[in-house]
């Protein structure tokens, strides 16, 4: 019996690949605990929950083995394109900033990737999301609130089935059927935090939890001519990615808040907002003492749709991070990110220029409790230790 594995992958990761690898093997077996490929990418270790005969084990190698050739053959190292480079800003703490959040109460966990936001944490999530809302003004970006629930059928429609998987939160109900409902009623119960209940007490899959804000608005322009050809509009909302063994900190949620300026109108008009919004935003990122980069990234794709999907991206630049750096373990987490869509909304969703044409899309996106958690993570909870423009905005 084997409670840990490792695993020679057939063929090396190359090393641009090695993180990509790792979040992806969060998704193989539901006996995988943690999964650790060596920066040499020569090697992986994967533990487990329990242990495992050794067909098992020869099962979850097989799986592995094939997550890394899906992802890694043929794969060519795309050229990182680095917009700004304040890394070096020296920023006073070193520490993980969870222990501490957790010991004082400032946040508490109700199950993986779920956290409960005390004050300190609120305080700085309602910091940065003010200096968002002034970027969204000074585009005149129109207020929007949207729904949690997202129609299946319009995921369908934009591909995010085929594109992210891995990541959906389905949302259902009880059938409408007296029997079932009764059935629920007396019967449901937790099991080691699982509900077991008959799996035909649910209704069909309707509504999915939104995993981004920007959907909702092109959803909202679906099969419609753009009135004034252009829009700027702005909103925040709750999002949801299942990212499994991944969820293990505030770095990696189930359910965050993003904040996103949505630009939607012709190719020039969405490119240039994008590049205006990043320009302005340099002046209140160094107001806020972060340390960080902007540099090309690509979506999170699932193993099928990575190698296409991801080169794509990088060749046309559609996406850019911003990457606060974490000092406690020496790396780097995406805080936002300055995304152009072409016209890929514009072509599923039929929303038209006033010339017929699609119309392009493109937003800037903003993790309101990461970008919280690395201000924490580089100048740590006591706010006397914080950038003076950021204490005088919170505290007065
Ligand atoms: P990552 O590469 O870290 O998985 P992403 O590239 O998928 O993130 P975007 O789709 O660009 O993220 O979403 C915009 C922002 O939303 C990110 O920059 C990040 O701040 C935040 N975000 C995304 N996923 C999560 C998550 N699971 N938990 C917390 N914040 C998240
Ligand atoms: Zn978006
Ligand atoms: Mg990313």
């Amino acid at each position: 019996m084997n409670e840990s594995l490792l695993i020679q992958p057939s063929l090396a990761i190359p090393e641009h690949l090695v993180g990509e690898v790792q979040s992806k093997l969060a998704y193989v077996d539901e006996a995988i605990r943690r999964a650790v490929v060596a920066p040499s990418g020569d090697q992986i270790e994967v533990f487990l929950f329990h242990p495992v005969s050794s067909a098992e084990a020869a099962h979850i190698d097989r799986k592995v083995q094939q997550v890394v050739e899906t992802m890694a053959k043929g794969a060519f190292k795309p050229k990182v394109q680095i917009l700004e480079d304040k890394l070096d800003i020296a920023t006073p703490y070193q520490q993980d900033p969870m222990e501490e959040l957790l010991r004082r109460g400032e946040i508490s966990q109700e199950a993986a990737g779920i956290y409960t936001l005390g004050p300190l944490i609120t305080h700085l999530m309602d910091y940065f999301e003010q200096h968002f809302i002034e970027l969204a003004d000074s585009f005149e970006a129109a207020p929007y609130r949207f729904p949690t629930l997202i129609p299946a059928e319009y995921m369908e429609r934009v591909n995010y089935f085929r594109a992210f998987p891995h990541s959906l939160t389905f949302a259902t109900h009880l059938r409408q059927d007296i029997d079932a409902i009764d059935h629920f009623a007396q019967h449901a119960a937790c099991e080691h935090g699982v509900l077991k209940t008959p799996p035909d007490s649910f209704a069909g899959v309707q509504t999915l939890l939104s995993p981004a804000v920007c959907y909702h608005l092109y959803f909202a322009l679906a099969d419609k001519h753009l009135p004034n050809g252009q829009l700027a509009a702005t909103a925040v909302g709750n999002c949801f990615r299942y990212e499994a063994i991944n969820l293990t900190s505030l770095e990696r949620l189930w359910n965050f808040t993003m904040r996103e300026v949505i630009f939607v109108g012709p190719k020039d008009y969405v490119l240039e907002n994008r590049e205006v919004a990043r320009q302005r935003m340099q002046r209140v990122m160094a107001e806020t003492g972060l340390a960080y980069r902007i540099e090309s990234a690509n979506d999170p794709f699932f193993i099928g749709e990575f190698r296409k999907q991801a080169a794509f991206q990088s060749a046309f630049q559609l996406k850019f991070e911003i990457r606060a750096r974490l000092p406690f373990k020496d790396s780097t987490l995406a805080v936002g990110s300055y995304n152009y869509h072409q016209d890929f909304f514009g072509r599923h969703l039929n929303i038209t220029l006033p010339d017929g044409s699609p119309a392009h899309t493109g937003c800037v996106a903003f993790g309101l409790e990461r970008i919280a958690f690395a201000f924490l993570a580089q100048y740590g909870l006591d706010s006397a230790a914080w950038p003076q423009h950021v204490h005088e905005a919170i505290y007065g």
